[in-house]
């Protein structure tokens, strides 16, 4: 398979309304994981760029002519991104395969995600202007009003890029916000596209910003700058301790959206096979680089064994490719270092007494020119074992059993993170137990992995603070301001008038 290159385009930082190289004339070049070829050479941004498109977003708010715009226009415009973005859906998605190497009916998927983000913003856009509050007093007007949060730091991952970043920019620029975004260096592409169908639609000069580079470089501003009202990162809990962190000196906004270490819980009354089925998608989609995917896999004891032995016969099957092999049916971990962190956290698993059941190799002939990792079933795992605790974020499912519904709801919290977790069962009334007990953002019953835009995404505990998508995603990049006018002034008399002295 041979990639497009384009090595020439260079000025791909966009701030203030401009494509610009970086200020040092650094570059980075981005690879294909699934198979080494070069992709694209983008700028690489200095603290100083960031710095620059930090300002450039802050005297864009300042000047207040997106916020001017009446929120329903906003909605409009994000409606015209939404087609835009469905008018050039392949270009989008093979622009994010050859970035991240996942399967170009993958991506396509992703972009339609992406749409149907900008169409539900869009639409919402102007529902969530204010109210009218009743102060119990006929001679006072009280009204709370939703103001945009101003300039936005938005940082986001490798794993779906510009999924990711669009959960933050539309409902940014939906509350009147003006940003810098920042995606994964690994995977710049879909970004720079993005900011190119923001400018060609006409957004003022600044509202939109793009910076492109390391986290520790080109994204550290974001959290630091005092110009910076808001920071919304989705990553690893690691770097949204440093980024919390560090917007603690200036006291913004925090919006975190972090790892997961999620429960699929199987009661043995489940449909066998739909379970089954969905424990393969639940861990190996995307070579399990999902935030939510099903890495602990907790089945019922009397199913237990004739389950396992079914999931490693199926997940022995699975074919990996390339993101243009139409036989493919998952595809190669996103760099050669997370390959080694994968690597490493199932050889400590199995120092720690993990039993490899299927996988834990890289993948050999063809696919030796990509990072890709076998799919991989762990059992005989102990409690508290480091393969329970730690994310994997690759095709890596560890299995538990249990007996009754107390023991499945403490096992399903036994993590300090919290993002999504799934109830199977055909007992109606136990999945809706099940599902209020465990303390995770999402609880799929008989399914694993559908979200919603119009329902809010986020986790519990180390997952995260605040809500991506839905109603509060949208509130997240809002002000609540009280507006209280007396329309009868009087004379309080609290501190009575004593007479001159
Ligand atoms: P990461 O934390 O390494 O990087 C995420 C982003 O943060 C990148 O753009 C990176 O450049 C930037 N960054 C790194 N250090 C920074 C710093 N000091 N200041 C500012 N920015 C900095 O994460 P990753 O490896 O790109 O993504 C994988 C992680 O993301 C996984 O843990 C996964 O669970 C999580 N994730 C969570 C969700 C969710 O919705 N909860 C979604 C996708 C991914």
């Amino acid at each position: 398979m041979t990639t497009t290159a384009n090595t020439a385009n260079t000025a791909t930082l966009f701030i203030d309304g401009e494509w610009v190289p970086a200020s040092d004339g650094g570059t980075r070049e981005i690879h294909n994981p699934a198979d080494g070829e070069h992709v694209v050479t983008v700028s690489e941004a200095t603290r100083a760029d960031t710095e620059k498109a930090i300002a450039a977003a802050r005297a864009a708010f300042d000047r207040g002519e997106w916020a001017a715009v009446p929120a329903p226009e906003r909605g409009d415009f994000l409606l015209r991104v939404a087609a835009e973005l469905r008018a050039r859906k392949d270009e989008f998605a093979r622009a994010e395969t050859l970035d991240t190497g996942k399967r170009l009916v993958e991506s396509q998927i992703d972009m339609d995600d992406i749409a149907a983000c900008f169409t539900y913003f869009g639409k919402i856009a102007g529902q969530n202007a204010g109210r009218i509050v009743d102060a119990g007093d006929p001679g006072v007007v009280s009204r709370v009003e939703y103001e945009p949060v101003g300039v936005c730091g938005l940082i986001a991952p490798w794993n779906y890029p510009l999924l990711q970043a669009a959960w933050k920019i539309a409902p940014a620029l939906a509350a009147g916000c003006t940003f810098v975004l920042k995606p994964s260096e690994l995977t710049p592409s879909t970004s720079i596209l993005m900011m190119k169908v923001l400018e060609d639609l006409g957004l003022p000069r600044g509202t939109a910003n793009l910076v492109l580079g390391a986290g520790a470089v080109a994204g550290a501003p974001l959290s630091e700058s005092p110009d910076v009202d808001l920071v919304s990162f989705t990553g690893g809990v690691a770097t949204g301790r440093i980024i919390a962190a560090s917007a603690a000196g200036t006291v913004k906004k925090v919006a975190l959206e972090l790892g997961g270490k999620n429960p699929n819980i199987i009661f043995a009354d489940a449909d066998f096979d739909a379970a089954v089925d969905n424990a393969l998608n639940a861990a190996f989609v995307h070579s399990g680089q999902v935030c939510s995917a099903g890495a602990r896999l907790i089945v019922e004891e009397p199913i237990a064994e004739r389950f396992v032995d079914e999931l490693v016969r199926r997940a022995k099957q699975i074919r990996m490719g390339g993101p243009f092999d139409d036989a493919a049916e998952t595809g190669p971990l996103i760099s050669a270092a997370h390959r080694e962190k994968v690597t490493a956290y199932v050889n400590k698993a199995v120092e720690e007494g993990a039993r490899i059941r299927c996988g834990g190799t890289w993948g050999t002939g063809e696919l030796e020119k990509g990072f890709y990792y076998t799919p991989t079933v762990l059992d005989n795992v102990r409690r508290g074992s480091s393969a329970l605790v730690d994310e994997a974020f690759g095709p890596v499912v560890t299995v538990e059993t249990f007996n009754g519904e107390d023991e499945a709801v403490e096992l399903g919290n036994d993590t300090d993170y919290g993002l999504a977790g799934a109830v199977w069962s055909s007992d109606a009334g136990k999945t809706q137990r099940v599902a209020r007990r465990l303390r995770h953002g999402t609880i799929w019953i008989n399914d694993f992995h559908p979200y919603l835009p119009q329902a809010e995404w986020g986790g519990f505990g180390a997952s995260g603070v605040g809500r991506e998508l839905g109603p509060t995603g949208l509130g997240e990049y809002q002000e609540a301001k009280h507006i209280y006018q007396n329309i009868n002034p009087q004379v309080t008399g609290w501190f009575p008038d004593h007479g001159k002295v």
